[in-house]
């Protein structure tokens, strides 16, 4: 049985290129980061943090211990808003194995994505499942033309996989609710640092997620001259408040579509935690604007699933 989601090209297969998941694991690590920083003001009364008290400080649901629960209750959440896969994010360093997890469960909806810190070490070995390595250069404090960050792009070429850079202004928005610092060096956040990488990895899909966060010209220049970059749609593209003239998310898809085309524009949300679950408000928004720029059904489906299942097929 297809999933399929209404659009306004009509019933349509939906790849989600860009879904967190936020595994027992994630909010573990925050949890322990959050004891150090408590630890260090009160170092006598430090109290316990659980992840249960995240949990209530957020207000949102915490996963059980083992990420096959997560998946399932992806799964179901998907089915409810017709979405057929979505690419999961194990969303700090170490966490693969959730995300290897629920794709070994549901191989036919979720390919699986985590975050590498190259710097600070990361085991190829452990990535064995993993479909995308997501590199956060100025969250982990790097230049993209690393010899560590090179290692990465030669594991993606050498299996045949695919590599998500984030680009420009990168708030975690988890991270400011718990009062956890973010000590991130946008410095090393510039799409144009990734030019040469991308020329001399020619083979490798590189993923620049949210337009370039920012850097939407230097994103499409990458782009233009390299055509194994690809740009995600997702979140809610708070950074069209930066630009200098004013540009809404039809203006930004045009010239999107202008220079990149729509075979190297990937459909994603951001979507993250529960309850809010899937974040169709933003496939509603994105899919409106592609459909009153009068993009043709072929070309939706390509934006919508298609680029992303190319890409990523092994
Ligand atoms: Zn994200």
């Amino acid at each position: 049985m297809s999933v399929e989601r209404e659009s306004p090209w009509g019933l349509m297969a939906v790849a989600d290129a860009h879904v967190h998941f936020f595994s027992h694991g994630f909010f573990s690590a925050l949890a322990a980061q959050k004891r150090e920083v408590t630890r260090e003001v009160t170092p006598e009364s430090a109290p316990e943090l659980t992840i249960e008290a995240i949990g209530e400080q957020l207000g949102w649901h915490m996963p059980g211990a083992e990420p096959q629960q997560l998946a399932a209750a992806w799964v179901h959440e998907l089915d409810r808003h017709g979405v057929a896969r979505a690419g999961l994010i194990a969303s700090v360093p170490g966490d693969e194995a959730s995300v290897a997890a629920a794709a070994r469960a549901h191989p036919d909806r979720f390919f699986a994505y985590s975050m590498v810190d190259p710097v600070r070490g990361w085991n190829p070995d452990g990535l064995e499942e993993i479909d995308v390595a997501c590199l956060f250069p100025a969250m982990h404090r790097y230049p993209i033309q690393s010899e560590e960050a090179r290692h990465v792009f030669e594991w993606a070429s050498r299996k045949g996989r695919a590599v998500l850079v984030h680009c420009g202004v990168l708030s975690v928005g988890v991270r400011k609710k718990l009062g956890l610092e973010s000590r991130f060096d946008m410095r090393f956040s510039n799409p144009i640092d990734l030019h040469a990488v991308a020329l001399e990895f020619a083979s490798v899909p590189i993923i620049i997620p949210h337009f370039g966060a920012g850097y939407f010209r230097e994103a499409l220049m990458v782009a233009d001259l390299c055509p194994n970059v690809y740009l995600d749609t997702s979140s809610s593209n708070q950074w069209m408040r930066y630009q200098e003239s004013h540009l809404d998310l039809r203006q930004v898809f045009r010239r999107a579509l202008d220079v990149v085309g729509p075979k190297r524009l990937l459909f994603g949300t951001d979507s993250s935690f529960f309850p809010r679950g899937w974040h169709h408000q933003i496939f509603d928004a994105q899919a409106t604007a592609l459909y009153e720029l009068g993009l043709s059904e072929d070309d939706a489906r390509s934006i919508f699933q298609e680029n992303l299942l190319r890409i990523l097929a092994r």
